[in-house]
């Protein structure tokens, strides 16, 4: 039985992996496309001071939708597009989208309002001066958090480095994404000029009263506030979540207890009701 089983496996086992490979194939070669068809767009998440209930920053988070296919999670093709190396492409259109969003954002609601942007260690390999086009569009590094995740900083050789400062010296602002899910090192802090940790969602999920999350939140605040960062939690999705982390000292969150990820026209429908 045990052999029949056998082979009944690997008959399905092989066409799996052909479909898996084939769908690979086709959606890179679609990615290459939507590029120059213009099929995707952002979405903004609103990003709450938990102090004051303010939104003063979102996060832009990019949407595919496929003319066949319908919509594609990023978590799907981001990886892929990193793969094909498309993601230089694809990163420079977001980041451009995304400053001259925060320019017209900045008229209206003031220059303090920030747009985070997440980048692939990928994207730190090429030579786009994403200081220049902010710059030239007049606006001051600030509008910009760069979100990146820890991997980028363990291996950062020269090139990661001089990014880092030229982002300092311009004003952009850092953020480590998804922070404590990747490696358990954190001399990293002490090398770089950080300014947020954005603990992870996997952190927040089961937060109670007594949890050992709630105590790695406390400990994460504590840190990050000593060593002059701020902290954004990740995947709120309850009140009891939110005031834990409020209580935590959490200084931002996002989630959708706050709000989904919003289009334009949604996020300030949403600024003109909550401020
Ligand atoms: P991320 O940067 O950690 O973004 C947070 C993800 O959590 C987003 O998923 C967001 O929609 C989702 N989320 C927000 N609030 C909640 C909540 O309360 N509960 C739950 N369960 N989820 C929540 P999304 O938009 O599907 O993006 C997935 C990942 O894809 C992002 O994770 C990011 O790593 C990547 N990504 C998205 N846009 C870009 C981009 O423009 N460039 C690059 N390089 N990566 C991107
Ligand atoms: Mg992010
Ligand atoms: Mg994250
Ligand atoms: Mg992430």
């Amino acid at each position: 039985a045990a052999k029949n089983q056998g082979r009944n496996a690997w008959r399905y086992f092989t066409p799996a992996l052909q479909i898996a490979a084939e769908h690979r194939s086709r959606t890179s070669s679609d990615l290459r496309e939507a590029l120059v068809r213009d099929q995707f767009h952002l979405v903004y998440q609103p990003i709450v001071e938990l102090a004051t209930g303010r939104i003063r920053k979102a996060e832009a988070l990019i949407r595919w939708q496929h003319p066949q296919r319908g919509f594609i999670s990023p978590a799907e093709f981001i990886p892929l597009a990193e793969e094909t190396r498309l993601i230089r492409e694809i990163g420079g259109w977001v980041f451009e989208r995304a400053v001259e969003q925060v320019a017209a954002w900045q008229a209206a609601y003031g220059a303090d309002f920030q747009i985070s942007v997440n980048k692939s260690p990928l994207q730190f390999k090429g030579d786009e001066d994403w200081v220049g086009y902010l710059v030239g569009l007049g606006l001051s590094g600030h509008s910009i958090v760069v979100e990146i995740t820890e991997g980028l900083l363990l291996d950062a050789d020269e090139q990661v480095s001089n990014k880092l400062l030229a982002f300092r010296d311009a004003g952009i602002q850092v953020a480590i994404d998804d922070f404590g899910t990747g490696y358990s090192s954190l001399s990293y802090l002490k090398k770089f000029d950080i300014d947020y940790l954005k603990i992870d969602q996997s952190f927040v999920r089961n937060l109670a009263p007594d949890s050992s999350d709630l105590v790695l939140c406390e400990a994460i605040v504590t840190m990050a506030h000593r060593l002059g960062m701020q902290v954004i939690a990740e995947g709120v999705e309850t009140r009891e979540q939110r005031d834990l982390l409020s209580a935590a000292g959490c200084d931002f969150a996002q989630g959708y207890w706050f709000a989904k990820p919003l289009s334009v026209a949604d996020f300030e429908t949403m600024l003109a009701k909550v401020g």
